[in-house]
């Protein structure tokens, strides 16, 4: 029932739900923040602080959204990753992609000054961030999407270290080393870096190389199957996996978030920590 006259504008509202019993992965990515870091001075190619900022603010993301399984973050991006049995806003799509970045937002601002104790915020460099939703339709594709992010991170990281170390060690100027790199391959960088600069690649530190991985980390004895014929038996289906979503939920929200800098492209990650995608 109409309370006003006006009421009817409210059926302009497009909806947006996103695709049912699909992957939702929401990436979040700093707005202008090679500016923000010249600014800010963060330490080339990685400031170490900035990273853990970031793993920090993310890490309450998850803890305020139990739906979420598991999220990536590398330089100024973070992917939060909805299990495909969400129901969060009825998966609407712009009222999870704004909660989730301005609940980030809150925090990393909340944070930075544990973070960076002399650099004070100042405006106009306020962090903000950006956000967008994607739906995948298989555990497969979300996983390769995973790969994606962190083969992104290697490449990156693997030019710009060669690139800094050419700037900082060698005394090169930006440009000279921009040239110099360009059509290079990897091998070619973890040549420079070696044999120019005594740098083994492998030895750079996992964050840098790898990223990180935030979940959720369970008691590993969990006996999943026992408890699933336990609730089964006398209720019906529905309320069973009513009260089992609600189990879930309450041992996610319990669980402690790790931050981890591991290899997420092979398949050794995910068989080792099976809860994560189930
Ligand atoms: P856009 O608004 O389009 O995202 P951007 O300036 O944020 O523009 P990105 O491609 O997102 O561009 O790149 C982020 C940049 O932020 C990096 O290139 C790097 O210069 C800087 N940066 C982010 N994190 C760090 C860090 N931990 N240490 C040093 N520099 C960082
Ligand atoms: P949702 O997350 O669904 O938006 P909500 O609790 O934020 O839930 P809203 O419908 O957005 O609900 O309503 C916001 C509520 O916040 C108001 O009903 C009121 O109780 C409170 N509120 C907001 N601004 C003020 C204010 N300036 N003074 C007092 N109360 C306020
Ligand atoms: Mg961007
Ligand atoms: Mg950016
Ligand atoms: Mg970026
Ligand atoms: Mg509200
Ligand atoms: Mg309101």
């Amino acid at each position: 029932m109409a309370n006003s006259r006006f009421e009817y504008v409210k059926d302009f509202e497009q909806p947006d739900g996103l695709l049912p019993n699909t992957w939702i992965v929401v990436r979040i990515d700093g707005r202008g923040f090679h500016k923000l870091s010249n600014h800010y001075q963060f330490i080339k190619p990685n400031d170490r602080r900035a990273l853990d900022l970031m793993n920090a603010a993310a890490v309450e993301v998850m803890k305020e959204l139990p739906d979420l399984c598991i999220a990536y973050g590398v330089s100024d991006e973070f992917s939060f990753v909805f299990h495909p049995s969400c129901q969060l806003f009825e998966r609407r799509n712009a009222k999870i992609v704004t909660t989730i970045v301005s609940t980030f937002t809150a925090y990393y601002i909340h944070k930075w000054a544990e973070f960076f104790p002399s650099t004070p915020l100042k405006p106009p460099y306020l962090p903000s961030f950006d956000g967008r939703a994607v739906i995948y339709p298989s555990s497969a594709i979300l996983r390769d999407y995973m790969s994606w992010r962190q083969v992104d991170c290697h490449i990156n990281n693997l030019y710009n270290t060669t690139f800094w170390t050419m700037v900082q060690q060698g005394g090169m100027s930006n440009t000279d080393a921009e040239q110099e790199l360009k059509g290079t391959v990897s091998s070619d960088k973890n040549e420079i870096l070696f044999k120019r600069f005594g740098i083994n690649y492998n030895n750079e530190e996992e964050i840098y190389k790898k990223g990180s991985v935030l979940y959720r980390q369970f008691e590993l004895q969990e006996p999943k199957v026992a408890q699933s014929e336990e609730e089964g038996s006398a209720v019906p289906q529905a309320e069973t996996s009513r009260s089992q979503q609600d189990k879930l939920k309450r041992l996610r929200r319990k669980a402690q978030v790790v931050v981890d800098h591991i290899d997420i492209i092979k398949d050794d990650f995910w068989l080792r920590r099976p809860w994560i995608l189930s």
